[in-house]
């Protein structure tokens, strides 16, 4: 039986001391742990809820969207925010956009995604504020995996500043090669995204410590978080492996 109330416990303390050991310009922030629920099931999700735990990350709209709307979510879990980490496709905006204390879409890719989101979150929004979106960043090049090229990744966040006035920019995501052997220096996908951020910044005149990077998962969020990671996003390690998707 995975107790995940005690992982994430674990997940929290190794959060701290990684952050302890980072460079003094990344002291004046506290990184946020995404719980990545996908696969598992809504109890699981209540669970780490219920021992505290209040952002989550899901992949997929349509589970997303079952588990947000999930009557026993909704009634016990009102303070849930969650992050939407998966690629998205034009077709699945308004479904993802009518999820329930939805608070974070990480994986803008491409201007017709940003420009589609901006342009249906009036449709859905409660109150008025802008829908937060981060611009994922494809560091490790690979064709399988979403995000902007590095190149563009100024590109796209001056569109999403400049055309989305709905939408509020809050930082750079990326997921990055799997499996990457930390004893041989730094991964050099998240050294990509730290300087790509300082890139960004610089050229857009943002203020570096308002721009978030999400990047690190349950193998390697410490280190992530050493680099200067600002949100990492874990799921192994606090809900156990994954079920098969049809189990
Ligand atoms: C599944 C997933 C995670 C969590 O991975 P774990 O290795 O289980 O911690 C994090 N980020 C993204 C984008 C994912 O798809």
């Amino acid at each position: 039986m995975v107790d995940i109330a005690s992982n994430l416990k674990i997940i929290c303390d190794k959060l701290v001391a990684a952050s302890a050991k980072r460079a003094p310009e990344f002291q004046h922030f506290q990184p946020k742990l995404v719980a990545v629920s996908k696969f598992h099931p809504s109890e699981a999700v209540i669970k780490a809820y219920e021992a505290g735990h209040r952002h989550f990350g899901e992949n997929y709209v349509n589970e997303l969207s079952e588990k947000a709307n999930n009557a026993e979510i909704l009634e016990k879990c009102k303070e849930i925010k969650w992050h939407f980490i998966g690629h998205l496709q034009r077709g699945n905006v308004n479904r993802l956009l009518k999820v329930e204390n939805l608070y974070l879409v990480e994986t803008v890719d491409s201007e017709k995604i940003a420009a589609a989101l901006d342009n249906a979150w009036p449709k859905f929004r409660k109150s008025d504020a802008k829908l937060k979106v981060m611009v994922q960043v494809n560091t490790s090049r690979e064709e399988a995996k979403s995000g902007c090229e590095v190149e563009n990744a100024s590109s796209m966040v001056k569109y999403v500043l400049e055309k989305c006035s709905n939408l509020e920019f809050t930082g750079l995501m990326t997921i990055g090669e799997y499996g990457y052997d930390v004893s041989q220096g730094p991964n050099p996908d998240f050294l990509t995204l730290v300087e790509c951020k300082k890139k960004v910044c610089e050229e857009l005149g943002l203020n570096s410590k308002r721009v978030d990077l999400s990047m690190g998962m349950s193998t390697d969020f410490e280190h992530a978080i050493e680099l200067g990671s600002s949100l990492v996003r874990v799921g192994t390690a606090i809900f156990g492996d994954r079920p098969k998707k049809s189990d």
